[in-house]
């Protein structure tokens, strides 16, 4: 990731992760314990973090990518496998269980706030077989969230080659063993979660700059070789052992849905490192991709083409 190489090849990608049907209805406010309010229209879309970062790095990133997943045999199994197949992301190794298809309930209040509860179902299914195994072992990078078993991240940490990169979206945020932490080659997380894993605001030893972002990737830099913090509209920061920290702006845009934003950062970014990018120049891609999926409504129907990424990466969009 240190090199100074610039993306040239199509690089293997294999996610592993959750897949959601995201069941949306805008509401005025939302409801108080007890209360039952009226909504507008049900939209029904795929969605789930690992399922929106494959569609991610295969279609903005251009990566021959597979996803390592669970659905149900449902119709919701189906329309998420439909979703990835358009994308171009690889689904013989999705397997059909016999649970309900994870599904996202969310409401969207006018001021654009969430409010989300997520049916697991057959996301806690989601295993490491031998044919899992086979592709992770081939892969350029591995990239994973937290909305499956952790054993499972393990697992697939264990399945990759020495060389390839373990890259962790640690989304949702929770407290992670020091067996994930030693496996870690990337982090890629938002400032809360950052604050999170960081154990609050930092002000490590040694560690003067005034940057409270810097000083939490600082903390971070303590337990895993390399660490972006994603900051919305401000772009990220890229922290590596032995460098200085880079900030990479974000192009400014017209935001109408920030849904799938750090989905599709994080495909993307896997993507450019597979295909040879250094870690600050993936970033800077992921941060166009990132910032184009804000222009449109959804989760995977927002990721942008690689085309739309490579007309749109240009310095002048920058602020
Ligand atoms: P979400 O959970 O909403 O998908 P996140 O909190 O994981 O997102 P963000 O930091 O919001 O991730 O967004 C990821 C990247 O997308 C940012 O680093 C930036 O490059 C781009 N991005 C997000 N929001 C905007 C915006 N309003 N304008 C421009 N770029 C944006």
């Amino acid at each position: 990731m240190t090199g100074s190489s610039q993306a040239a090849r199509r690089g293997r990608v294999v996610v592993v992760g959750s897949a959601n049907v995201d069941l949306v209805v805008d509401v005025p406010r939302h409801p108080g314990g007890g209360e039952t309010i009226l909504g507008g229209d049900l939209r029904r879309s795929p969605g789930g973090k690992g399922a929106n970062q494959a569609v991610a790095a295969a279609r903005a990133g251009g990566a021959d990518t597979s996803f390592v997943g669970a659905l149900g045999r449902d119709e919701s199994g189906e329309l998420l496998l439909a979703s990835l197949d358009r994308a171009g992301v690889r689904t013989d190794l999705v397997e059909r269980v016999e649970a309900p298809t994870g599904t996202a309930l969310i409401t969207v209040s006018p001021d654009g706030e969430n409010a989300i509860v997520v049916a697991p179902g057959a996301n806690s299914h989601v295993r490491i077989g031998a044919a899992q195994a086979d592709r992770l072992a081939a892969a350029d990078v591995v990239l994973a969230q937290l909305e499956i078993p952790l054993d499972v991240v393990l697992a697939a940490a264990a399945a990759r080659r020495p060389g390839a990169v373990l890259a962790l979206n640690a989304a949702p945020s929770r407290d992670l063993p020091d067996e994930m932490w030693a496996a870690l080659d990337l982090l890629v997380v938002n400032e809360h979660e950052a604050l999170d894993l960081a154990g609050g605001p930092a002000d490590p030893a040694g560690t003067a700059s005034p940057d409270p972002v810097e000083r939490l990737a600082a903390v971070l830099l303590e337990r895993v070789p390399a660490v972006v913090v994603t900051l919305g509209g401000a772009g990220c920061l890229v922290a590596q052992r032995g460098a200085a920290p880079v900030r990479v702006p974000a192009p400014r845009v017209d935001a109408v849905d920030t849904t799938g934003a750090g989905d599709t950062f994080c495909g993307v970014l896997a993507a450019a490192l597979a295909g040879g990018s250094t870690l600050v120049d993936a970033a800077r891609t992921a941060s166009f991709a990132g910032a184009l999926a804000v222009t449109r409504p959804g989760a995977q129907d927002a990721v942008p083409t690689a085309d739309e990424v490579t007309t749109f990466a240009h310095p002048e969009q920058l602020p």
